[in-house]
């Protein structure tokens, strides 16, 4: 039998309650998952995409689509991030009014969803520690609530 937290002063209400918050909480949660997966795919297949070939000149070609660049117009400028230089298309907008190039706009996307840039493995060890800490509760209430059913 798994250890239990102690919800005997909740009443049925409050258990239903917190119930519905930690499960909105792992929808939340898998639609994060969802989207940075989703985003993982995409940085995969920009990156297959950017590859480099033989005889590829940066200088000519948008480093994301390799499209050729032209000569006054469709010039192409470099990306703050990654300094390649790409093409209009391959930029999104940022609100400080800068760009970053398709790629490392999807990397920064990812990072904040995900918070894969912190290497910190304190914070992993607290994110996982709180994830088991509501499974735990949703554990007990479930044990709990099934048995005023009975
Ligand atoms: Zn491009
Ligand atoms: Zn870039």
């Amino acid at each position: 039998m798994e250890e239990m937290i102690d919800l005997e002063g909740l009443t049925e209400e409050e258990k239903t309650l917190i119930l519905s918050v930690i499960k909105r909480d792992e929808e939340l949660r898998k639609e994060q998952d969802t989207r940075a997966s989703q985003l993982r795919s995409e940085i995969h297949n920009l990156r297959l995409q950017s590859v480099i070939r033989d005889g590829d000149d940066l200088s000519k070609i948008c480093a994301r689509c390799h499209k050729p660049f032209g000569f006054f117009f469709n010039t192409g400028d470099i990306c703050s991030q990654c300094k390649f230089r790409v093409c209009g298309v391959c930029r999104e907008s940022l609100l400080t009014g800068k760009w970053l190039c398709t790629l490392c706009y999807k990397q920064v996307q990812l990072k904040g969803l995900t918070g894969e840039w912190i290497q910190d493995n304190m914070n992993n060890e607290k994110q996982r520690l709180s994830q088991s800490g509501a499974d735990l509760v949703k554990a007990s209430l479930k044990h709990s609530l099934s048995n005023a059913d009975l």
